[in-house]
């Protein structure tokens, strides 16, 4: 690939050239789900972005080793458990299974590992033994949460140097009165949680007594057991980032003296028009939603990838409506070329490469998608004419595989003639200039060849009649 992938890192706050410890090699970890309820679609706009990632890299040349937990333990987890009746692995057990069909709908490609945080509490343990040996963690010795363990954040100097944060906030000085928890200062987090009442028979035993690991260790613990003490990427939404991000960083540099993540990458929001998603405003989606008011999983994708990953993402019913409008535009590409005969097909196509050059640098930019998929749009119109004029075309098929390697949309099973395609694409051009006689004489002509136009929340829709 000619360009040279660049990618904005969030520690540095800057786009700069990849890097990563190996020329080729990528070791990249993506915070997971927490399983106890069905994730939303903004949970889904940031794997969805970790898809996008991977397959970018993936067409740079790069491999990659992706590993995603799924958090099983904590607050949420018990509590859905108990009031389900469940036993704990029962419960996060069905929600994996929900989240892995809403992946495959989606068409994310799976990861190399997806470990669960409860299969991994011993590294946990020995990494917090190493962290108290340290000095930098400590034991609750009374209170409500006695037996719980710290992390000592004024012992780490750097601490906040992903969020540049004011620890100001957080000196001892500014500690406040904490009736129940016997934390040093206010940014102390907990590494173990004591056991209480409300976690029923959820408990593990450890050096300090029966509980159970606070989320941010699961991450540290997960990464470094499959990834190694150094990772090349961590990505995750931006809602990650403080505090649960610049916690791993601080319990694993704590613990190795190295630097934990070379490059950070962060999602921005998605917002349902254009407000923040909340249970109370009735704008929390889930994929199951979506199918339920007859758009597919495809045209979700098409939608949450779209747009740049670190612009927030305004959701409407409009939008998947227009994404289906641009589907139809690639699918009727697609049923047209693959009718051509293959000696049509121009490997040395001089439009070819351009289009390909442009695509890559477009996704080398930190990956602008938008740029990439304009390009793309370009080229179907391009190579839409040169079928008109039965001109050599690039190598299509070829091209297709590269690029859907990255956008993930496949390719629609269908059973329309070329020439339908082709009126159908007519009629798309027309209504999009507002031509409403030139579409309504297309409408015409297909009727006459038997075929009727439903144009519908899924798009234009072609059905034999
Ligand atoms: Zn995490």
């Amino acid at each position: 690939m000619s360009a040279d992938l660049r990618l904005y890192n969030s520690l540095t706050r800057t786009v700069e050239a990849f890097q990563p410890r190996e020329a080729k090699r990528v070791g990249m970890y993506s915070c997971g789900p927490t399983v106890y309820n069905h994730a939303h679609i903004g949970n889904f706009r940031s794997f969805l972005y970790g898809d996008l990632l991977r397959r970018t890299l993936r067409h740079f040349g790069f491999s990659v080793t992706s590993v995603m937990n799924f958090t099983d333990v904590d607050d949420k987890t018990i509590r859905g458990s108990r009031a389900a009746g469940e036993g704990l692995r029962a419960f996060t057990d069905r929600h994996i299974t929900e989240f892995r069909r809403d992946m495959e709908i989606l068409n994310i490609t799976p990861h190399d590992e997806q470990p669960r945080a409860t299969d991994h509490i011993p590294e946990m343990v020995a990494l917090i033994g190493k962290l108290i040996g340290k000095g930098l963690a400590y034991v609750s010795g009374n209170g409500a949460d006695s037996g719980s363990v710290y992390f000592r954040v004024a012992a780490l100097p750097d601490y906040g140097k992903l969020s540049h944060l004011d620890k100001e906030g957080l000196k001892p000085g500014a500690r406040v009165a904490q009736d129940e928890y016997e934390k040093e200062t206010l940014g102390d987090f907990a590494l173990w949680k004591a056991w209480t009442e409300d976690d029923g028979d959820v408990a593990w035993e450890s050096p300090w007594g029966k509980g159970r690991p606070g989320w941010h260790i699961e991450c540290s613990a997960m990464a470094m057991r499959y990834l190694g003490e150094e990772l090349d990427l961590h990505c995750g939404g931006i809602d990650l980032l403080f505090p649960h991000h610049e916690n791993e960083i601080a319990q694993s540099e704590g613990a190795t003296g190295r630097p934990f993540a070379r490059c950070w990458g962060h999602s921005a929001h998605l917002l349902v028009d254009s407000q923040k998603m909340s249970k109370s405003l009735g704008n929390l989606f889930t994929v199951r939603d979506v199918e339920a008011k007859g758009f597919t999983g495809r045209q979700l994708r098409y939608v949450l990838v779209k747009t740049h990953y670190r612009q927030s993402l305004n959701f409407t019913w409009a939008e998947l409506e227009a994404a289906s409008t641009a589907l139809t535009r690639v699918d009727n590409w697609i049923v047209r070329w693959k009718a051509e005969s293959p000696e049509r097909f121009m490997v040395t196509h001089p439009d070819g490469k351009a289009f390909l050059d442009a695509f890559s640098a477009a996704l080398a930019d930190d990956l602008n998608i938008s740029g990439a998929l304009g390009h793309l749009f370009d080229f179907i119109r391009e190579t839409n004419n040169l079928m008109d004029q039965k001109k050599p075309l690039p190598d299509l098929p070829a091209i297709w595989e590269k690029i859907d390697a990255v956008l993930g949309l496949g390719i629609l099973k269908t059973e329309i003639p070329p020439e339908i395609a082709a009126l159908g694409e007519e009629r798309l051009a027309a209504r999009a200039a507002k031509d409403w006689k030139k579409s309504d004489a297309v409408r015409d002509e297909l009727a006459r060849l038997g075929w009727s136009v439903r144009d519908s929340a899924k798009g234009q829709e072609l059905v034999k009649k």
